[in-house]
């Protein structure tokens, strides 16, 4: 086992700001696409009911998952606050940081979110 070296504070706070202006960025992004889905509702004709039916779906799904990695983000900056970030939720390990920088907001370290991926290798290795 590697020895872990402490994260450094301005590693934190780097990435606070940055997520801050990930947050921003997309609640702006998440308001826009809202009203496109909730404006435009005065078409008659059919077949450009039906275009505009495929490219509302298309939208409520890129903005779900745009509300979800909001959710994501803003959990992540309550970690840096608690001082959590980059600890794994379920083991307590720490977060490689090559993971941290790949996903910014990853709560569960590779080995977890592995096993979470796959629950039969979990239930025999537990
Ligand atoms: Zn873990």
């Amino acid at each position: 086992m590697a020895t872990m070296t402490r994260t450094p504070q301005k590693f934190f706070n780097a990435r606070e700001k940055e997520l801050t202006s990930q947050r921003d960025e997309l609640r702006m992004r998440i308001d826009r696409h809202h009203l496109d889905v909730v404006i435009d509702r005065e078409l008659d004709d059919e077949a450009a009911a039906a275009v505009e039916n495929i490219s509302r779906d298309m939208l409520a799904a890129t903005l779900e998952r745009e509300r979800r990695t909001l959710r994501e983000i803003e959990s992540a900056l309550v970690r840096i606050k608690k001082g959590e970030y980059g600890t794994c939720n379920s083991c307590g390990d720490p977060i490689a940081r090559a993971r941290l920088d790949a996903l910014p907001w990853a709560r569960l370290c590779i080995h977890c979110a592995e096993r979470a991926h796959n629950p039969n290798s979990f239930r025999i290795a537990s």
